[in-house]
Formats: structure tokens, C-alpha cells, sequence
């Protein structure tokens, strides 16, 4: 039988398990390194499907890795399955951890005619954190020859242009005192941190069009009748490159010291995680699945069609380190887009639940056509190596 067709049948006849799984996930949302239920429902799925199952892997306790497949190259499938506070799966992890099931499930029987090896990762805190980033230094991804995942979307787009960001945890000192009695005596951290505020808001008009800065107050005093000694606020600061990101991070950076300056207080900002970096799309990679999307009756709009950017993933990270896609696959959301609770609705409802099937055979099927297209990986590996020269 056609591999492809194989691989299309086994995604079927497991449909109702891999939408169960899907729904099982969204209905108990989880934070970052918090996913304990959500990694061990999908690790257990893993397990059934005959896989090697590994669970906790570099130091991460929500991280697990599923292995299929005895010789031959190794395809690395990541699963995400972390939500977000108070809007829970707005971003449709949930299909992401099912998908990468689905296209496991596929897979598994095929790898050794295939000569692939298929790996599914478990890469926990997406939204914060970057638990790829930890994986990557734990060595996760070191046998990995290609890397592959597919995000649910208000749009259908292969190469989605992604931001590099980094994430900035402030806090401002100042000096409590009674707010009426002795005002004078005080210096006042919560203005501290509005001027930042502001100064960064002015910053945003003299900024390239595709940088994004954007935070929120984490503490902003204990009482109205003391004056502010400590306040914090969390920033996301993004740009398209890591150059220009640093430089773009020390321009905020001296917003938060006019803050400082202005008030007489202290300011210390630290990074929370690692950076992540911009996905770099491998073109051949790319080509192949959007083919393979066609294939499945969807049409994907070209990137330069957007005229912006998306977020941040860690997958860019991933990108660095070996060829990597990171598609979005339309779940007809529009209005509603990610990080709203609409969204999250969609992530359940039937076009999230056909994307979980289309993004698993759109995986398997792209693949098949690694393993089975003679050249492929070569090209591959040649486009990964030209973009990093
Ligand atoms: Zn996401
Ligand atoms: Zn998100």
C-alpha cells in the first residue's frame, strides 16, 4: 500500500481517540511546567501506540520523549500542551499534543520500511519559560535531522514570519513612608515604574514597524497609604533578529533607568528565560508539506500576503540547531485569534478538531516524502546550511 495512504488510514481509524485526546487536554488547562496531566495523557497515548516511552527527560518533569524506529535519519515531532492563565488553551495546544500523536501513530508502523526514525518530544512551556530552549542545551535535539510541528491559527500560513523576543522581569526600589503624613520622606516606586511605562510608549513610535514591546504591572504597591517601596512589571520586548533585539532591549532598558532617575529610586531588570529565537523555515521542508497541504484540499496564503509578523515560539530555537518548519494550519477562527477566549473555543470545535487530523497527515505525509524522495534530505540539509552562513 501507498505509505501515504497507510498513514492517512491509521490517522482515521485512530480519529476519535486523537480528537478525545485533543479535548482531554483543553478541558484541563495547565501552565507552563505545570503540564502534568496534559504530558501524561499524551505520553500514555504514546506508550499504547507501542512507542519507547521516556518520561522527565532533561530535568523537566512535564518533557518526555516517545521513540519509534530502529535505523535511518530521525524525525523530531514536537508536542506542546501548555496553556495560559485565565483563558486556558487560547492558543490551541491542545491540537498541537494531539496532532504530534496522530502523526506519530502513522509513522510508527512505517519507520522501518521508511528507514526514518520518528521521535515525538514532549517540549513543555511554550508560553513561558522555553522549554525547548532547555531541551536543546540538554541535548534533546542533538540526533535529530529534521524537526517538525504544526500551530493552530485564525490563518493558514507555511512560513509564518516569527519575532525573536526576549523576557524582562523589572523591579523598581524606592523608600516606604507614610503616603500623607511624610510623602517627602518617600521615593516612590510605582512612579518609577509609570514613567518607564510612558518613556517606553514614546519609544514605540521610533521603532522599526515589526518590533513590538508590550508588559504588564506584576506588583504595583502594597498600599494606597504607603508610599511604593517595591513594584515589578514583566516586558516582552521583540524584534525580527537577535541583533536587533539586543539593540532594541537596551533602549528599553534605559527607559526603565529614566524611571529610576526621575524618582530617585533603583531599578534591576533580568531576563526571565532565554531568548527565543526567529524561526528560520527550511525551504524544502516548507515546499514539501505545503504541497502535502494542497494535497488535503487546504490552500495556504503566502507569508508576504500577512504584511506582519506573528509572536515568538521556541521553536526558533529549535530552527537553529536542525531543519525545522513551524506551519500554522487554519481552524476558521476569524474573528477570534490566538490568546483570546474565542479561541480557545475554536480549539475544540469541528474545524480545531479536523486540524488535528490534517496537521497529523500533513506531518506524516511530509514525512514520507523525506524518507521516500531521493535527494531530499540532502536539500534539506543544504538549505539549514546555507541559511546559517
Ligand atoms: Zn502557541
Ligand atoms: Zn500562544
Amino acid at each position: 500500500m501507498d505509505p501515504k495512504e497507510a498513514a492517512a488510514g491509521r490517522i482515521d481509524a485512530l480519529g476519535a481517540s486523537l480528537i478525545e485526546l485533543s479535548h482531554a487536554v483543553h478541558s484541563t488547562p495547565e501552565l507552563a511546567y505545570e503540564e502534568h496531566r496534559s504530558s501524561a495523557a499524551l505520553a500514555a497515548a504514546l506508550q499504547d501506540l507501542g512507542f519507547a516511552v521516556e518520561r522527565g527527560i532533561g530535568g523537566l518533569p512535564t518533557a518526555f520523549r516517545a521513540d519509534a524506529g530502529h535505523r535511518g535519519p530521525r524525525v523530531l515531532i514536537c508536542a506542546e500542551y501548555d496553556a495560559l492563565p485565565d483563558i486556558g488553551h487560547a492558543c490551541g495546544h491542545n491540537i498541537i499534543g494531539a496532532s504530534a500523536v496522530g502523526a506519530g501513530a502513522a509513522l510508527a508502523p512505517l519507520a522501518d520500511d521508511l528507514e526514518m526514525r520518528v521521535t515525538v518530544l514532549g517540549t513543555p512551556a511554550e508560553e513561558q519559560g522555553g522549554g525547548k530552549c532547555e531541551l536543546i542545551e540538554a541535548g534533546a535535539f542533538d540526533d535529530a535531522d529534521v524537526a517538525m510541528m504544526v500551530h493552530p491559527g485564525p490563518h493558514e500560513i507555511v512560513d509564518m514570519p516569527t519575532l525573536a523576543v526576549a523576557h524582562l522581569d523589572v523591579t523598581f526600589h524606592g523608600r516606604e513612608s507614610h503616603a500623607s503624613a511624610y510623602p517627602e520622606l518617600g521615593r516612590n516606586a510605582l512612579d518609577a515604574l509609570t514613567i518607564s511605562y510612558a518613556a517606553i510608549a514614546a519609544l514605540r513610535q521610533h521603532i522599526r514597524p515589526e518590533e513590538r514591546i508590550h508588559g504588564i504591572v506584576t506588583h504595583g504597591g502594597d498600599a494606597p497609604n504607603i508610599v511604593p517601596k517595591r513594584t515589578e512589571a514583566r516586558y516582552y520586548v521583540r524584534a525580527r533578529t537577535m541583533h536587533e533585539l539586543h539593540e532594541l532591549t537596551e533602549r528599553v532598558q534605559r527607559c526603565f533607568e529614566a524611571g529610576a532617575l526621575a524618582t530617585g529610586c533603583e531599578v534591576e531588570v533580568s531576563h526571565v528565560s532565554k531568548p527565543y529565537d526567529r524561526v528560520r523555515h527550511n525551504p524544502k521542508m516548507a515546499s514539501l508539506y505545503d504541497d502535502n497541504l494542497r494535497r488535503l484540499g487546504r490552500a495556504a496564503i503566502p507569508a508576504a500576503a500577512m504584511q506582519r509578523s506573528a509572536g515568538s515560539t521556541d521553536m526558533g530555537n529549535v530552527s537553529e540547531v536542525c531543519p525545522a518548519i513551524h506551519p500554522m494550519m487554519s481552524i476558521e477562527s476569524l474573528p477570534a485569534v490566538n490568546h483570546q477566549a474565542a479561541f480557545a473555543a475554536h480549539c475544540v470545535g469541528p474545524a480545531g478538531d479536523r486540524a488535528v487530523l490534517d496537521a497529523a497527515k500533513a506531518m506524516a505525509f511530509t514525512v514520507i516524502d523525506i524518507a521516500t524522495t531521493p535527494g531530499a534530505l540532502e536539500e534539506i540539509r543544504a538549505g539549514f546550511d546555507a541559511a546559517r552562513n
